[in-house]
C-alpha cells in the first residue's frame, strides 16, 4: 500500500538514518507527543538508529494515561448505578483506578461495555430506553469529532438516556506547559500526525516562535519518524524554530474543517487537569452549556475532588519525558501488563507498555536497560540480530 510500505523500506530508512547522523553535530533532546509514535519507535528500535548525541524522549501522548484518577473513579461509580450502562473504548477498561479497573468493576456486577465507536453507545441507548447510557469519552482531538457526532445523533433521535463523561484533551496546550517549565530540556517536538489531520498546524507557529523550538508534524512509520527527527535536528543545527509538515500525505495545513466545525458545535475549550501534568490551561474540552442534557456530570452528578496518585507508579515523570519506563523500579517487576500499577503499562499508547512489549530483554531483566528487541514484522532496520 503506497501510504505504508514505502515508509518501511529498510534501505530508505537506513539512508535517512545516515543523513540524520551526518546532520547532527551536537547533543539535542527531542520529544514525541504521540503514543502511536512512541510504540513505533520501540517496535522498530528507531532509537538504535540515532546518533549517540541525540536523545528521543516520550511525552504525554497517551490520552488514557493522562485521564485523572478522579475521572476514572467517577466512571466506576457511575457504572455501579443499577440503571447505568457505561460504554468506553477497550484501552480504558484495564486502567487501574481506586476500585480496580473497569473489568474488575464489571465483575462486581456493573454494566460496562466495550465499544469501537461512540455511535455504538448511541445505538445501545436507542435499543435500551430504560437504561441510562454513558459514553466515557477519552481521547485527543482525533476522537473528539466522533464523540461530537454521537451527541448530534442522540439529539436528532431525541434520546434522553444518552450522555458523555468527557475526558477529551488538547495536545498543543500540554506542549506549552512542558515548554514553560523552568527546568524544561526539550529542544524540539515531533507533533502528532493524527491530531493534525483534524486540527491542522495553525496552533504551532506561535508556540515555535515563543519558545524557539522546531515543531515537525510526522507520521507513524519508521521513515516518517526518522525524516521528522532529521528535520528537527536540521533546524536546531541551523538555529531555526519553524513548523514543518512531514506528514503531507495525511495532514493538510487547515486539517479537517468539517470535523472541527462539528466539535465546535458540541464542545468548548476548557481548562482541565491532566494526570501527571496537573492543570492545563485550555487543555481540554467540555460540553457546551446548551447541551447540558448530554453531560453525564450534570445528569448523574459532579466528579469528586482530585485524588492522589498511587505512590509506586512514576507515570507523572514518564509522561513528562523525565524518566524512561525501564528506569522505574516497578517496571517488569510489580508492574506488568497483567498487573499494571499505572495506565502507561496497559494503554495501547502507553510508553511503559511499548517498552514491555518490544523490549522483552528489559522486561525480563526487571527494568534494567537492554538493547531493544523490536520489530516482529521481519524488518531489520538497524541490520542487527533480533
Ligand atoms: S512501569 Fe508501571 S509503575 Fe512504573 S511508571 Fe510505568 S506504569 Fe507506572
Amino acid at each position: 500500500m503506497k501510504y505504508v510500505e514505502p515508509f518501511r523500506e529498510p534501505e530508505r530508512v537506513r539512508r535517512a538514518a545516515a543523513t540524520l547522523a551526518a546532520t547532527c553535530t551536537r547533543p539535542w533532546k527531542i520529544m514525541e507527543v504521540c503514543g502511536g509514535q512512541t510504540h513505533a519507535i520501540a517496535r522498530y528500535a528507531i532509537d538504535d538508529l540515532l546518533p549517540d548525541s541525540l536523545k528521543l524522549v516520550h511525552g504525554p501522548g497517551c490520552p488514557v494515561c493522562v485521564t485523572p484518577v478522579e475521572v476514572i473513579a467517577h466512571a466506576q461509580l457511575l457504572s455501579l448505578k443499577p440503571d447505568v450502562t457505561l460504554c468506553t473504548f477497550g484501552d480504558m477498561l484495564r486502567v487501574p483506578g481506586p476500585g480496580g479497573d473497569l473489568v474488575a468493576v464489571r465483575a462486581r456486577g456493573a454494566d460496562v461495555r466495550l465499544v469501537l465507536s461512540p455511535l455504538d453507545a448511541v445505538e445501545i441507548a436507542r435499543a435500551n430506553p430504560e437504561r441510562q447510557v454513558v459514553f466515557f469519552a477519552v481521547g485527543f482531538e482525533t476522537t473528539a469529532p466522533s464523540s461530537a457526532l454521537s451527541v448530534e445523533l442522540a439529539r436528532r433521535l431525541e434520546l434522553s438516556n444518552y450522555s458523555l463523561l468527557v475526558a477529551h484533551v488538547r495536545v498543543a496546550p500540554a506542549m506549552e506547559l512542558l515548554l514553560s517549565a523552568p527546568d524544561n530540556e526539550v529542544q524540539g517536538f515531533l507533533a502528532a500526525g493524527h491530531v493534525c489531520t483534524i486540527e491542522g498546524t495553525s496552533e504551532y507557529p506561535a508556540l515555535a516562535a515563543r519558545y524557539r523550538v522546531p515543531i515537525v508534524v510526522t507520521g507513524f512509520e519508521p521513515l516518517d519518524i526518522l525524516l521528522g527527527v532529521r528535520e528537527v535536528v536540521r533546524q536546531l543545527e541551523a538555529g531555526q524554530a519553524d513548523v514543518t509538515n512531514r506528514y503531507e500525505r495525511a495532514v493538510k495545513p487547515d486539517g479537517n474543517p468539517l470535523a472541527r466545525a462539528m466539535v465546535d458545535r458540541v464542545f468548548e475549550v476548557a481548562d482541565v487537569a491532566w494526570r501527571g501534568l496537573g492543570p492545563v490551561k485550555r487543555g481540554g474540552l467540555k460540553l457546551r452549556r446548551e447541551l447540558a442534557d448530554f453531560d453525564a456530570t450534570r445528569v448523574h452528578g459532579p466528579i469528586a475532588a482530585p485524588m492522589p496518585e498511587p505512590t509506586a507508579c512514576r507515570a507523572a515523570e514518564v509522561l513528562r519525558g523525565r524518566l524512561e519506563p525501564i528506569e522505574c523500579q516497578a517496571f517488569g517487576r510489580q508492574c506488568t501488563p497483567e498487573t499494571p500499577l499505572g495506565a502507561p503499562m496497559v494503554s495501547t499508547e502507553g510508553a511503559c507498555a511499548a517498552y514491555f512489549r518490544f523490549r522483552p530483554g528489559a522486561a525480563r531483566a526487571g527494568g534494567r536497560p537492554a538493547r531493544a528487541v523490536a520489530d516482529r514484522t521481519g524488518l531489520d532496520l538497524a541490520g542487527k540480530a533480533r
